[in-house]
């Protein structure tokens, strides 16, 4: 793939953050974008100046949400240079989550070499702060304009990057968790293990009312029978048995097959933690926290890695866990993924891929 690179406007150019990062909302200068169509495949690769797109009201994304994204980030190491984590990963899920949303799918290791260049040029913008981060958000979107019900012809796919603080402000805290008994997200069959915008449209009313009760994330029930544990907004999530046995659900078709959830099964294998795929019985799972069986709970995703939860809420009833502390397996498994990450560790997985840029 040949990308054109655009000259930027000097005049305009936004210096990096080095502390005030927020989340998601600053962005480099720079974004690397192309497009589809059957007549010319994947063309006009270009990495050029971050700016607005102009496009037709009839858009067949604003109406019918044929669009998908990724998520994925880039670690400053102590040498200078810089990690991207499993980011074969997320191209692979990109290619899945396109093929689900029947949109064309932009070659991986095309997307991922695009993806690598955007991030040599906009360097400067990978922060040295402790804990944080350049976010990566590739999307692509459909871009034929006409209200017809049909899967598109034409796509635009980007990235855009932007730098991220730290997760936790105030350390590694535990968050309140509220298991809505009313809504669901996804259904077997359905598009839960696409990253599609509609997925999350669809759980905002929900965390309303869950911010509303005091809850800063929303946990998913099957939508089937309402009983077995699925997922986070946008994390996976971990029971912790007797500090010794590390369980996920498994992945049955309506849950996101997160990257950090597949890390921490691996990871917690290789550390000597029992691990294991289990349906969770929603009902069991709030009895064994009570006798003090489950003794950690955590979230696992790309933006936190790992979230301990402190307590679910769930039909006007709170289960506390671990008296509201994080557990020693979730600092155990943070500590050693984000050493990984950010190549404080030895890499002993083949998990990082570094670009030099010293
Ligand atoms: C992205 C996402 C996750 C976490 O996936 P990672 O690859 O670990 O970041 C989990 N659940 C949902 C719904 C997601 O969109």
């Amino acid at each position: 793939m040949d990308i054109k690179i655009l000259p930027l406007d000097e005049t305009k150019l936004k210096t990096p953050p080095t502390d005030d990062f927020g989340f998601g909302n600053k962005f480099s200068n720079r974004m690397f974008s192309q497009k589809y169509t059957p007549e010319l495949g994947w063309h006009d690769a270009t990495i050029g100046p971050y700016a607005p797109f102009v496009l037709d009201p009839a858009t067949a994304v604003f109406h019918y949400a044929q669009e998908i994204f990724e998520g994925t980030k880039a670690y400053r190491r102590p040498d200078g240079n810089i990690n991207l984590f499993r980011p074969w990963e997320n191209m692979k899920r990109f290619t899945n989550s396109a093929r689900r949303m029947a949109m064309a799918a932009p070659d991986e290791e095309e997307h991922l070499a695009a993806i690598i260049k955007l991030i040599e040029l906009e360097q400067a913008w990978v922060p040295t702060y402790p804990g944080a981060t350049l976010y990566i958000r590739p999307t692509m979107i459909a871009i034929d304009s006409t209200l017809g019900v049909h899967a598109s012809k034409s796509y635009l796919h980007y990235v855009i990057v932007g730098p991220v603080g730290p997760y936790f402000k105030g350390g590694f805290s535990p968050v309140p968790v509220y298991i809505s008994d009313k809504y669901r997200r996804a259904v077997r069959g359905g598009v839960g293990d696409a990253k599609t915008g509609g997925n999350y449209a669809a759980s905002l009313l929900v965390g309303e009312e869950a911010q509303a009760k005091g809850y800063s994330q929303v946990l998913w029930l099957d939508a089937i029978e309402g009983r077995y544990i699925e997922e986070v907004g946008a994390m996976n999530i971990c029971f912790v048995y007797e500090g010794a046995k590390i369980v996920t659900p498994p992945l049955t078709g309506s849950i996101l097959p997160g990257v950090t959830r597949k890390s921490v099964l691996e990871l917690g294998c290789d550390l000597g933690y029992e691990v294991a795929e289990e349906m969770i019985d929603v009902h069991e799972m709030l009895a064994d926290i009570q006798s003090g069986k489950v003794t950690e709970v955590f979230g696992c995703g790309t933006a936190a890695v790992i979230a301990p939860v402190g307590k679910f809420g769930f039909q006007d009833k709170e289960y506390v866990i671990n008296g509201y502390q994080s557990g020693p397996v979730s600092k155990h498994l943070f500590d050693e993924l984000t050493g990984i990450q950010y190549g404080r560790v030895p890499d002993r997985f083949g998990w990082t891929l570094t670009i030099e840029v010293n």
